[in-house]
This record gives structure tokens, C-alpha cells and sequence, in this order.
């Protein structure tokens, strides 16, 4: 088989290949992911030695491959190493073996790349399938898995009176338990991880040891003589709870504020004690069916609420469900997410009243738990029992903790069902560190995002990394996380980078920390970001136009951009156009006020007289109109974002938001069905203006139709302008991107519309489209130009080459 560019050279055992290869037994080509591939050629060789890349570590693969091994009647053996699972094996049934191994690859792997590294001699002696140690030595290539949801196997023997790990808070498998957040270093072992203080106890070596028994090479088991244990009897917890106190629960990525969901008392002591104004909270419930009492579940919601990931599920609420008012605020959303750990499952186990069977983990309830990141406002999620009693202190009524230390702060993951699949709104536990391939290798790069939302990216190879979500950087705390998270990814990858990527804007404190490591920085423009983050994932390389549709983002001219129909091309960006832009008052107290924008507006409509009238109630309405008329204080910005804003102002939706979109949220919960207003926009050399659309709004009409008429009026024009511009360049990809992309009616209207113009709309599915995906497209702009061969003297002050 011929070695592939960037593989390793043949390892041999003892003696050289043969100088002509037998020809092919099996020939196999398998496609994988968009832009994967597995490609294997096994040639008649008595013996061979195979490489097994992807995600093959801490999921079962060893146990995996000896049972097909042993089945298949082959001898040899199998180990983890940098690379991935090495191994080799010698039989007759190899091509079965193969052929079983690739179609059929335990459920939590991801096989990337099976290569032949050599043919040996075949082992007269030898008769069994072994696995062995792990070898530790060399750069690491692979990487640790995800945090697992408790699976089936683990849940029915937790309940199980006569098993030994009946109610043992820690019970886990292969196939499930907490992986990334407990891991310091490759390879994954358990002396790697915070499970190394605790020592097997002879059952569960013996269980670990053998190759027949599902918890073989487990890492990560235990049992109540030999696990950790918890602080706080679980029957504790349940009484707090139902006494309507807050508990603070120890997880998989960090601590849990909990309260009952259906009590107001204790929900609206959280909100206040959080400080957390507006954002709705997310909601435990024990399973699908009481998920239906709360929201409506369509088929693709119900799967990924159920994924082994167990993200959080923001959905339809039920019109008139019965949880506490201050949980989703107003919004007709909620967010949904089942139990993932046994201490969740014993907890719901015991607020049900101790059932017996298993019937009541499938049966509806009204049981609903609020269950929030515990943190201080702005700051990280809390993860130990220190850092607990410190920040927590004031907010939490009672602390549940563990002795299983958690190495790595991880939030929980945010999902929602767009365009028919799921679409991440926050990326974290469960889904880190899964790495997206890429159509080519890159050469190794950091990136560092931008200023809200943050994550941080390393290419390594063909595969780009994607940190959890680090949050906006608004606190001392927040930046050092960051940091933390950068060094905690280079370390497990291994990868020393090259350069680093960051925002173009001077002032984040991801650009400082950028220019404090040592390496040539690259500063990319947001926009341009935004769109390469979708040419990485869905694997475009060359021209594409990009509609990035987002909050506030520096360009290249100093201004605030948001609203940009851009061409892109590696690191090449062309500006073909932009909406108009709108002055804001008070600058960014106008992206936090909307009845400012909404003011900006009415100004721009030459109806600035209305503003005091209609903003009676805002004390500053006549210095924002004065702010106006002299053009002081107002900068100009093309951002999407503060259209949206002025829209809600102008409906009255909205005067002041506590969150980025907040408006935006609850101008897109009003719509049911949307509108067109046809002379609505206007577009003068490639600026789209939604001026008399802003117009009519202000003309008065109820705020659900204004609703209507501003989303269906807004989606007309993008098509329109988007096409228009398609069709002048001949591109007929269209990478949308940015945070506006969070809303569901944009998206799918633009989609659709699209779609039925023939262009091929791309919509971020590996990342949030918001800024959490801003790091992967500054990593893949910033890498793509090193592999172009260009230089950083060359490219000068911005990667974003504008022309
Ligand atoms: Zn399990
Ligand atoms: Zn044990
Ligand atoms: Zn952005």
C-alpha cells in the first residue's frame, strides 16, 4: 500500500516488506463525514500492523477490537498509543475483521483513518488477542473523548437492589461517564485522570481485566469499597430541594444551581441572587415523556434531547405548562435537558419518592428541576468545592459535593432544532473535544476568539479543535479561564502552534493574551471569521460568498460592522456590500437600549420629532435626539443586530435588553407566520436598506404583525440581495454566519429561499453560528494562509486581505 502525504513511515517488525507487494485481498473505501475519509488497503500479509486514527481513545475501542478479534479467530494484538490504537493481528479472517471493524465501530468512536504500517512475520506460537499497556512516549496525535450521558447497562444496574453499585452515585462504564473534564494528559488512562487517587478494588480489577466483561479496561470504574464518594446523602439533597432550598450539585463540567421548577419562591430567589436578569434557565426532567408535559417535541428534537451527549434542548414550551414563571421569563421557549450522570438519576429517584422497577424512568411526571451553571455573574462555572464555598456563598442554600475532583470547567451544551437538524447555540460538555476535519492538512495553529461567547480553536494536522465554550470576557476570571483553556488544549493535543490567530479589534482581552505568547499574531477580521468558520466545517476551499448577519464586529475602516455580503477566498475578502448603517447613540448603550435604536431609526426617517413622544418614558429620550441631530456621540454601524433592535423599539417589544439578542428573542417569539411588505428595502450600490420597512413599523400595527412583516420583509430582501450578487460573481455557496444566524425564522427563510433560487445555503452545524465559532474560522483563515506559503510580513496589520 502506498504511504499516504503526511504518514508516518512504515514501522516494520523484524523484517523489510516484501519488494513487491502481493496483490490486494481486500480493498475497501469508505466515506466519512463531509470531509473524512477512511481508506484501507490490506494486502496478503501473514501478519500486519495497522493504525488505527480518530477518535479511538476512552470509548471502548481495546474491548471492541478483541471481541471481533477473538471471533474472528485471530491472534495478536492491540494498543493505545499517541497515534491513536495500534495493533497488529494475523489470521485468516483479517478481511472480515476489517470489514466488521469499519462498518460496525463501537458507538462512541470515530475511525478517521485505518493505514497499513507493515507486513511481519506470523507468531507460530502465538494464539490469543491481547491488549497491552499504553505507550506514552512521542507527540500526542489523538485525542480524549467526550463526557457520556449514564447509558442503559450503568442505569439498570444502579437501580438494581442486588447489584453491587446499587445507588452508587458513580457508576460507569465504557460506554459512559465523564472523559474530558477528568483528563490531564494523554494517552487516556486512569492514571492520567482524577480517578488515579483511587485505586481498584479487587472486584473491579477483576472486572477490568477481563476481556469478556463490558467494564474491561474501563478507566474510569469504581464501586462504592474502591470510588469516590459523595459529601451530602443523596435523601438530603432531595429534602432541601422539596423544602424549596438551592442546591448546589457537583456534575460532570462543573456545579449545578438546582431549585424545584415548579415552585416560584425559590426560582425567583435564584434569578435574584444570580443576578441574572433576563436569561431563561435551563430545566432537568427525567425523561421524554414529562418533557412533553413542558415543551413540544418533534422527532429531531426528541433525538438529540436523548443524544448520549445530553445537551440542553431549547424548544417550543407547552402554551400553558406548569413550571415557575421566572424560569424561561416571558419567552415561549424553554430549555430541556435529561439526567446524564447516576447522581442526577438518584436524585430524581428519591424527589420521586424511592419507586421501585425501572417503569417510573420512562413514566411522565411533573418533576422539573431548574438546574443553571453555578457561577458568580460574568465568571466561569464553578468546579470545585472550594472555589464552591467561596463564589457560591449567598446564592446557594446548600453545597453537594465529591471527592471526584473535575480537572476541566465545562458548561453544559446548548442546542436547538434549525432547518430540520440540530444547531448548536453553546458548544461545551458532551461534544468537547471532538475534533471537525478538515478537507486538508493545516499546519498547527491557535486561535483565540473575539470578546463574547469565546472559544478557543488549535489545528492540529487535518483537525481542527474547538475549546468549550470559555463565555464572554468581561471579568479578570473569564480572561484567565481562557487562558487556561488554551494551555489545557495544547497540552492534550500536544501541538506546539506556529501562530496565533485573534479579533482585528486591539482591546479584547483574547488580543492581549494573543500578543503575551510568545508568537507571531495574526488578527483576522470578525466578519471574515465568521464565514471561514463554515468553509472549515463543511470543507470549501476556494471562493464562496458569505452573509454574516451578527452583533458588532470591527472592519477593516475602524467602523462597527454586522450586517456584510462578503466573497471570500482563503484570506482574500471582498466587501460586496452591507446594510445601511444606523448611528448609535451613546454607543454601546445603544446595542444594551434598543428604544435608542429605535430613535436612530425615526432620526434617519427625518420623524426625529416623535422621538420624545414615544419614548415618554425614557429620561434621556431628548438628549438621544439631541445626540442625533448633531451627529455627536453616534457612531455609525452596519450591524443586523441593531436593525433588529431598532425593530423592537419601534414595536414597542423591547426598550433595554439584559442580554446580547435579548430583543432580537423576543421580537422572534411573536412571529407565527411571517409577511412581506414588497417595497420594503432598497439596495444602492450593494448597501441593502430596510429603511421603509422601519417606516411602516413606526406607522403603528400590532406588535405580532409587526413581527411578521419585519422577519418575512427582512428575509425577501436577503435573498434578493444575496442572489443578485451571486449571480453577478457565478458562487452559488452561501455561507451564513454570525449570531443573528441564533434566530430560527431568519435562518429557515433564508435557507428555503435560497435553496429555491438554486443556491446552496451553508449553516454551521459543528459550531454555534454566533461568536463560540469565531475561533475555527480565525484558526482555518490564519492556517490556510501558511499553507499558502504566505508570510506575516507580507500580509501586514490584518489577515483579512480586503480589496
Ligand atoms: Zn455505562
Ligand atoms: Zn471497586
Ligand atoms: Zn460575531
Amino acid at each position: 500500500m502506498a504511504a499516504k502525504p503526511g504518514m508516518d513511515p512504515p514501522v516494520h517488525c523484524g523484517v523489510s516488506p516484501a519488494a513487491e507487494p502481493a496483490a490486494p485481498l481486500y480493498k475497501r473505501v469508505a466515506v466519512n463525514a463531509p470531509t473524512g475519509g477512511i481508506e484501507i488497503q490490506a494486502i496478503d500479509a501473514p501478519r500486519l500492523r495497522l493504525r488505527v486514527r480518530g477518535q479511538v481513545q476512552g470509548v471502548g475501542f481495546r474491548p471492541h477490537l478483541w471481541r471481533l478479534a477473538t471471533r474472528a479467530n485471530l491472534s495478536g494484538f492491540a494498543v493505545n498509543d499517541q497515534d491513536g490504537v495500534l495493533m497488529e493481528v494475523q489470521g485468516a479472517g483479517v478481511a472480515c475483521f476489517l470489514d466488521d471493524l469499519i462498518s460496525s465501530p463501537p458507538p462512541l468512536a470515530r475511525i478517521d483513518a485505518v493505514e497499513q504500517l507493515g507486513q511481519c512475520p506470523a507468531l507460530a506460537e502465538e494464539r490469543r488477542f491481547v491488549i497491552r499497556d499504553s505507550i506514552a512516549a512521542g507527540p500526542a496525535r489523538t485525542a480524549i473523548g467526550p463526557d457520556i450521558a449514564t447509558c442503559p447497562a450503568c442505569l439498570a444496574e444502579l437501580f438494581d437492589p442486588a447489584n453491587r453499585r446499587h445507588l452508587y452515585p458513580f457508576i460507569t462504564c465504557t460506554q459512559c461517564g465523564p472523559r474530558f473534564t477528568i483528563t490531564r494528559r494523554l494517552p487516556y488512562d486512569r492514571a492520567t485522570t482524577s480517578m488515579a487517587p483511587f485505586p481498584l478494588c479487587n472486584a473491579c480489577a477483576a472486572e477490568y481485566a477481563d476481556p469478556a466483561d463490558r467494564r474491561f479496561h474501563a478507566e474510569t470504574t469504581c464501586c462504592p469499597a474502591c470510588g469516590p464518594r459523595l459529601e451530602m446523602p443523596v435523601a438530603e439533597i432531595a429534602t432541601r430541594l422539596l423544602a424549596g432550598k438551592i442546591v448546589a450539585l457537583k456534575g460532570l463540567g462543573g456545579f449545578h444551581l438546582l431549585c424545584d421548577a415548579r415552585d416560584d419562591n425559590p426560582v425567583r430567589r435564584l434569578r435574584s441572587r444570580k443576578h441574572r436578569d433576563g436569561k431563561p434557565f435551563a430545566v432537568m426532567v427525567p425523561n421524554l415523556a414529562t418533557a412533553r408535559r413542558f415543551a413540544i417535541l418533534h422527532d429531531a428534537a426528541a433525538a438529540i434531547l436523548q443524544h448520549r451527549a445530553s445537551p440542553v434542548v431549547v424548544l417550543p414550551a407547552q402554551p400553558r405548562h406548569p413550571l415557575a414563571e421566572g424560569v424561561s421569563n416571558g419567552l415561549p421557549t424553554i430549555g430541556l435537558f435529561l439526567p446524564y450522570t447516576p447522581l442526577h438519576w438518584l436524585v430524581i429517584w428519591e424527589l420521586l419518592g424511592r419507586p421501585a422497577g425501572v417503569d417510573w424512568m420512562s413514566e411522565a411526571t411533573d418533576l422539573a428541576l431548574v438546574a443553571t451553571s453555578a457561577n458568580r455573574s460574568g465568571e466561569p462555572i464553578v468546579i470545585s468545592g472550594t472555589e464552591a464555598r467561596e463564589d457560591l456563598a449567598g446564592i446557594a442554600d446548600a453545597i453537594a459535593d465529591h471527592d471526584r475532583p473535575i480537572v476541566t470547567r465545562a458548561d453544559d451544551s446548548v442546542v436547538r432544532v434549525v432547518a430540520g437538524a440540530p444547531a448548536f447555540i453553546r458548544r461545551a460538555r458532551g461534544f468537547t473535544p471532538i475534533s471537525i476535519r478538515l478537507a486538508r492538512d493545516l499546519p498547527p495553529v491557535a486561535a483565540l476568539g473575539a470578546l463574547l461567547k469565546t472559544t478557543v480553536t488549535v489545528i492540529r494536522g487535518r483537525e481542527a479543535f474547538v475549546s468549550q465554550h470559555v463565555g464572554d470576557l468581561d471579568t479578570p476570571a473569564a480572561a484567565a479561564f481562557l487562558e487556561t483553556t488554551l494551555h489545557h488544549l495544547l497540552e492534550t493535543l500536544d501541538v506546539a502552534p506556529v501562530a496565533v490567530a485573534c479579533d482585528l479589534h486591539p482591546d479584547f482581552a483574547s488580543t492581549r493574551l494573543a500578543h503575551r505568547l510568545g508568537l507571531p499574531v495574526w488578527p483576522v477580521q470578525h466578519h471574515h471569521a465568521h464565514i471561514a468558520a463554515l468553509a472549515a466545517e463543511h470543507g470549501i476551499d476556494g471562493p464562496l460568498l458569505g452573509l454574516a448577519l451578527d452583533g458588532f464586529g470591527l472592519g477593516p475602516d475602524g467602523a462597527a460592522w454586522g450586517g456584510e455580503l462578503l466573497c471570500i477566498d482563503g484570506e482574500y475578502c471582498e466587501r460586496l456590500g452591507h446594510l445601511a448603517t444606523l448611528p448609535t447613540p451613546g454607543g454601546d448603550r445603544a446595542a444594551r437600549e434598543p428604544w435608542r435604536m429605535a430613535a436612530a431609526a425615526l432620526h434617519a426617517m427625518g420623524r426625529a420629532g416623535e422621538i420624545e413622544r414615544r419614548f415618554a418614558t425614557e429620561p434621556l429620550a431628548s438628549s438621544v435626539r439631541n445626540l442625533l441631530s448633531r451627529g455627536v456621540a453616534c457612531p455609525p454601524t452596519s450591524s443586523a443586530g441593531r436593525w433588529f433592535d431598532a425593530a423592537a423599539g419601534l414595536l414597542g417589544v423591547s426598550h433595554r435588553q439584559c442580554f446580547e439578542g435579548e430583543a432580537a428573542m423576543r421580537l422572534e417569539a411573536l412571529v407565527t407566520e411571517t409577511a412581506v411588505l414588497a417595497d420594503g428595502w432598497r439596495v444602492t450600490h450593494g448597501v441593502l436598506d430596510l429603511l421603509p420597512l422601519l417606516c411602516r413599523l413606526a406607522d403603528g400595527m400590532p406588535r405580532a404583525d409587526g413581527a411578521a412583516l419585519f422577519h418575512g420583509t427582512l428575509i425577501a430582501a436577503l435573498i434578493a440581495w444575496v442572489a443578485d450578487a451571486a449571480a453577478a460573481r457565478g458562487v452559488r455557496t452561501v455561507a451564513l454566519g454570525g449570531g443573528c444566524f441564533l434566530n430560527q425564522v431568519v435562518t429557515e427563510g433564508l435557507v428555503a429561499g435560497l435553496t429555491a433560487r438554486g443556491l446552496l445555503p451553508l449553516i454551521a452545524r459543528a459550531v454555534p453560528p454566533n461568536d463560540g465559532g469565531l475561533s475555527l474560522g480565525q484558526a482555518f483563515i490564519v492556517a490556510s494562509t501558511l499553507a499558502n506559503g504566505r508570510t506575516r510580513e507580507e500580509i501586514g496589520p490584518c489577515v483579512s486581505q480586503f480589496r
